[in-house]
């Protein structure tokens, strides 16, 4: 039986009294790019914390690989919560790189990239700098290995967070406007290292104002305003013709 990558299913999220996420359901394909645009504040970020269970949902579920993230909802209705042992094992499956880089200032390149197999996955200081080193070659970074963030450029930092995150060998990876606090001519070189990505046949899930990137590399369009999914299409249906005045008008700002 072969499942969505992650499947969220009638997703509620509140803060407080404010619902920012108003029952949404999405499918994510596995081994396909699904890209999720819509205007500032419309709930991406939230609704990819919730995918990598950086943020609890209010209500609804989240399956990863067919296997229900965090809270599953019994019989009656009721949240129970996931063991952490298999929901830590489920959260392990998908990566994510965020908008800043959050790389540690006082590490290395490759110390970035290895602390986690060293702490979390337990390995041995040399598998964890092999591995590492191995994904520093694979976003065209072996020769910055020793340098510190500081000494690193924003591309090159981004480069190296989506290392780190793919160190962990996750199957799934996330990204939430990977590009949006470069510079201009460094965006290229982060969406270049995820369109070799997606070539690869990596599972993702990209919010970006890169609307090109996401009509050439993007499988699946999502457009979210207000909280809500108002479009799931392939690309040429959302950008040959928008129908929907919100999206048309979302478009219009970024194309
Ligand atoms: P986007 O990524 O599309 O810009 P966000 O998911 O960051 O949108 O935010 C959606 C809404 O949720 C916004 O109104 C934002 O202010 C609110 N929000 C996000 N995170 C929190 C939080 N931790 N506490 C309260 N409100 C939040
Ligand atoms: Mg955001």
């Amino acid at each position: 039986m072969t499942f969505p990558a992650i499947a969220v299913k009638n997703l509620v999220k509140k803060f407080g009294d404010t619902t920012v996420l108003q029952n949404i359901d999405l499918e994510i394909p596995q081994g396909q790019v699904s890209c999720l645009i819509g205007p500032s504040g419309s709930g991406k970020s939230t609704l990819l914390r919730c995918m990598a269970f950086l943020e609890e949902a209010t209500s609804g579920t989240i399956t990863v690989n067919g296997e229900i993230l965090g809270f599953t909802e019994n019989t009656k209705g009721l949240r129970e919560r996931v063991a952490p042992a298999a929901n830590r094992a489920i959260r392990a499956q998908v990566g994510m790189v965020f908008q800043q880089f959050n790389l540690w200032p006082h590490m290395t390149a490759l110390g970035n990239v290895s602390e986690a197999l060293k702490t979390v996955r337990k390995m041995s200081r040399k598998d964890a700098e092999e591995r590492a080193m191995a994904q520093l070659v694979k976003v065209g970074l072996e020769a910055r290995a020793g340098h510190y963030p500081s000494q690193l450029s924003g591309g090159q930092q981004q480069r190296v967070a989506i290392a780190r995150a793919l160190a962990l060998k996750p199957k799934i990876m996330l990204f939430d406007e990977p590009t949006s606090s470069l510079d201009p001519e460094l965006t290229g070189e982060v969406l270049n290292v995820m369109r070799d990505l997606a070539t690869e046949g990596m599972t993702m899930v990209v919010v970006s104002h890169e609307i090109g990137f996401a009509a050439t590399v993007g499988q699946q369009i999502a457009f979210l305003d207000h909280g809500k999914i108002v479009f799931t299409g392939p690309p040429k249906e959302v950008f040959r013709k928008p129908r929907n005045a919100r999206l048309e008008q979302f478009l219009d700002t970024y194309l």
